[in-house]
């Protein structure tokens, strides 16, 4: 049987590893803490479930495959979920006004006309530049800024078009190979039964996990995945491949802050997903998910999940408990127009956790792929394709496919 190494038990590392050992490798994880999971887990309390960092994952046909290999029963969002907002003077389902909506669409149908070419992203351009070219300011500012800036953290005046635009637009009609979107889904028991069945699955495949490890890539013997972030994939590479450490060194880093509260009552004026908060207001808030609305039978009283971060506001974290209710308090009153008190809190502080898809990073993936990695070695992780777990698991999907037919 072949051995393979994998360096990272987040879900990139887990999640490739049982597609590793479902075509017959001997894995052995190495974790250099003492769980696995990485920045997925869930906080089960007196008041219900409270994510660390993902609460859902994207229903696609990889998604639905690992959940059935891994024997857990996808819970699927309630219809309320489907109902999002976007904060403009108020929650509003839709946040632009008549006459900015016709120029919208105009301009819109206009660039499609004009051909592929037009619409697709340019090299280094921002997503703000693409949005003011194709769809005009406000529909930037106030519906593509604050979703991508949901996802990634981050505000589209950096954030590159091409990472994040250029799959999407670039994908073939009808592919199957692609995936399908349907929804979210979750874990009964939120996202870290994932993790858990996962981790079950993997020991039933004989797959080792050796938790507080610092093993170093030189010490290990056949194929090595480094499957941590990229900041950490620098440290662990810098010994034994300098130049590609010097590569993934050049990916600067978001930290990011999740604080789920809990209330007594369900605010009921605007039910759904969650409310995205333009940075036009300066407000220190990302966006707000509104927990109850989105998964049944989790929460024993009311709960919203507030995220804060970004790039730019990594000094966010120094913020003192009180600091961050001051601030959850006062924002809510001014998004929700809501002055309850809340009954307990969770907050989980991520430094430097998810890469920034930035400009810099569509150059330093361009320089990485255009090297060929030394024999042997294979990156995998947020940072190379899509943040989220839908993306990280369907390219997991893709390498294993490519490590076995080079391996086995
Ligand atoms: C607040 C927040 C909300 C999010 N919401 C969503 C969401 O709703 N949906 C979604 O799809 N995605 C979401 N994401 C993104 C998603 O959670 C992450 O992109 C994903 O979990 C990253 O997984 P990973 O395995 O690549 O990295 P990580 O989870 O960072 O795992 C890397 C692992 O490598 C280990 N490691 C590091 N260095 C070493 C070393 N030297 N040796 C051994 N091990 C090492 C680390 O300890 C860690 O366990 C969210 C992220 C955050 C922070």
């Amino acid at each position: 049987m072949k051995k393979i190494s994998v360096i990272g038990a987040g879900f990139a590392g887990l999640s490739l590893s049982l597609r590793l050992a479902q075509k017959g490798f001997e894995v052995d994880i190495y974790e250099q803490g003492p769980r696995v999971g990485g920045l997925i887990g869930t906080d089960k309390n007196q008041f219900g479930l409270a994510e660390q960092a993902a609460n859902s994952m994207i229903r696609t046909a990889h998604a639905e495959a690992l959940f059935k290999d891994i024997g857990l029963t996808p819970l699927s969002a309630l219809e309320s979920s489907k109902k999002r907002f976007i904060f403009r003077e108020k929650p509003r389902p839709w946040p632009l006004y008549f006459s900015e909506t016709v120029k919208f669409i105009g301009k819109l149908l206009f660039n499609l006309t004009r051909g592929k070419k037009n619409f697709s992203p340019r090299e280094n351009e921002t997503l703000q530049s693409w949005g003011y070219r194709i769809i005009g300011a406000p529909a930037t500012q106030f519906i593509l800024s604050p979703g991508m800036q949901g996802i990634y953290g981050n505000a589209t005046d950096e954030l590159s078009a091409s990472l994040i635009l250029g799959p999407l637009i670039n994908r073939k009609k009808k592919d199957k190979s692609q995936p399908q979107y349907k929804g979210i889904m979750t874990g009964p028991e939120g996202m870290q039964d994932v993790i858990d069945h996962l981790e079950a699955k993997l020991k039933e495949l004989g797959v080792r996990i050796h938790l507080n490890s610092n093993v170093k890539v030189k010490e290990l013997s056949g194929p090595v995945v480094v499957a941590t972030s990229a900041q950490s994939a620098s440290e662990i590479l810098k010994s034994s491949h300098a130049d590609v450490a010097a590569k993934l060194s050049r990916i600067q880093m978001s930290s990011l802050m999740s604080v789920t509260v809990y209330f007594a009552k369900a605010q009921n004026t605007y039910p759904g997903f969650g409310c995205l908060i333009p940075r036009y207001y300066g407000l220190k808030a990302l966006g707000i998910l509104m927990n109850s609305y989105i998964f049944a039978g989790r929460d024993k009283t009311y709960s919203e999940t507030w995220i804060f971060g970004g790039a730019h506001d990594n000094s966010i974290l120094d913020m003192s408990d009180a600091e961050v209710l001051k601030t959850i308090a006062t924002e809510r009153f001014r998004v929700l127009g809501n002055k309850e008190t809340l009954l307990d809190y969770r907050i989980f502080r991520w430094r430097n956790a998810l890469p920034f898809y930035n400009v810099e990073l569509e150059k330093t993936l361009k320089d990485l792929n255009s090297q060929e990695l030394p024999e042997g070695l294979f990156l995998h992780g947020n940072y190379l394709g899509g943040i989220g777990l839908s993306k990280i698991l369907e390219r997991g999907d893709k390498l294993a496919e490519e490590i076995a037919g080079r391996y086995v």
